[in-house]
C-alpha cells in the first residue's frame, strides 16, 4: 500500500536530535525521502543511516541555516542527490535566555540571525522550484512563546513571533502557486532545549499546562507529517498551537 509522503522529498533542518529528529524520521515513516541537515554532519549522519534503514533515501548536509550562501549551495547538493526539495522543515532553532537589562546585542543578534533571518533565507531559496512545480509544503516551527511572550525571552520571543507573520505572509504570496506554508507552535517539549529548564521550573511550568504534562518530540513530528500530506491541502497561513493546551484562542 502507498504511504502518504511517498515521492517527496523533504528537506529537515536542525534534524541532528530533539524535535528536527522525530520530525525527519516521522517523515521517512510516512514514504518521504529525507535531507536531514545540522550545523555538524557528523550529528546528522546517524540519523541519515536510521532513515535508509526504513527502506528511504536520505542525505545528511552540513548546513548552518544562517548562512544564506550555504543554504543556496545545499539546494545544488540536494537536486543532484535527491531531487528538488517538496517540503521544507524550517526547524533549526536556538535560545540564548537573559533578561532584557543584562541581554548583549549579540545575544539578540544570533537568536535573530538562526531563528528568523534563517528561516527567510531557507523559504526564499527552496520555494522557488515549488514555485515552478506549483506545488510545495512549508512548515516553520516556532514557539508557544511567540505568541504569550516570556521573561527572559524577548530576542527568542520576538524571533518566534517575526516567524508567525513571516508564514502568514508568504502564505498569501504562494497560495496561488499552490504552494502551502504553515507554522506549528509548539509548547514545552521534551529535548535538550528544555532540560536546560531545571527540575523546579519544569515542575512549575506543569501548572500552565492543562494536559498536564511536557509535550514529546513526537506530538509535534506527527502534526508536521499531517500538514506535509494531501490530507492538509487545504491548510495554509496557519499558526497551530500544539502545547497541550497552554494557549486557547
Ligand atoms: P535542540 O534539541 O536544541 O535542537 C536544535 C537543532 O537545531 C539541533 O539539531 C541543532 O544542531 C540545530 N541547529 C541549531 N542552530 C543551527 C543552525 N544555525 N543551522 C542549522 N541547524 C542548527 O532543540 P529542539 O528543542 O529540538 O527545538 C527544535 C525547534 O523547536 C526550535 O526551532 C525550537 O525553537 C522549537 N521549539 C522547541 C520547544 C521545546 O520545548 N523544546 C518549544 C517550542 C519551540 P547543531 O547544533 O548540530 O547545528
Amino acid at each position: 500500500m502507498s504511504q502518504p509522503l511517498e515521492g517527496q522529498v523533504a528537506l529537515v533542518t536542525g534534524a541532528s536530535r530533539g524535535i528536527g529528529h522525530e520530525i525527519a524520521m516521522e517523515l521517512a515513516r510516512q514514504g518521504a525521502d529525507v535531507v536531514v541537515a545540522a550545523r555538524s554532519k557528523d550529528r546528522v549522519e546517524p540519523v541519515a543511516q536510521e532513515i535508509e534503514k526504513l527502506g528511504r533515501k536520505s542525505l545528511a548536509l552540513e548546513l548552518d541555516v544562517a548562512n544564506l550562501e550555504q543554504v543556496q549551495e545545499s539546494a545544488k547538493v540536494i537536486g543532484e542527490a535527491l531531487g528538488k526539495v517538496t517540503v521544507l522543515v524550517n526547524n533549526a532553532g536556538v535560545t540564548r535566555d537573559q533578561l532584557l537589562a543584562r541581554m548583549k546585542a549579540d545575544d539578540w543578534n544570533q537568536v535573530l540571525q538562526i531563528n528568523l533571518n534563517g528561516t527567510f533565507y531557507c523559504t526564499k531559496v527552496f520555494s522557488r522550484d515549488m514555485m515552478r512545480a506549483r506545488s510545495g509544503r512549508i512548515i516553520n516551527i516556532s514557539s508557544v512563546i511567540g505568541t504569550i511572550g516570556n521573561a527572559g525571552q524577548t530576542n527568542y520571543a520576538a524571533s518566534k513571533a517575526a516567524v508567525h507573520g513571516l508564514t502568514r505572509s508568504v502564505a498569501k504570496e504562494l497560495g496561488s502557486r499552490g504552494v502551502t506554508v504553515n507554522a506549528i507552535a509548539p509548547g514545552y517539549i521534551q529535548t535538550a532545549m528544555t532540560q536546560e529548564l531545571g527540575e523546579d521550573v519544569q515542575a512549575s511550568l506543569l501548572k500552565s499546562i492543562p494536559l498536564g504534562r511536557l509535550g514529546e518530540p513526537g506530538d509535534i513530528a506527527k502534526v508536521v507529517s499531517f500538514l506535509a500530506s494531501p490530507s492538509a491541502a487545504y491548510i495554509t497561513g496557519q499558526v497551530i498551537h500544539v502545547d497541550g493546551g497552554m494557549v486557547m484562542a
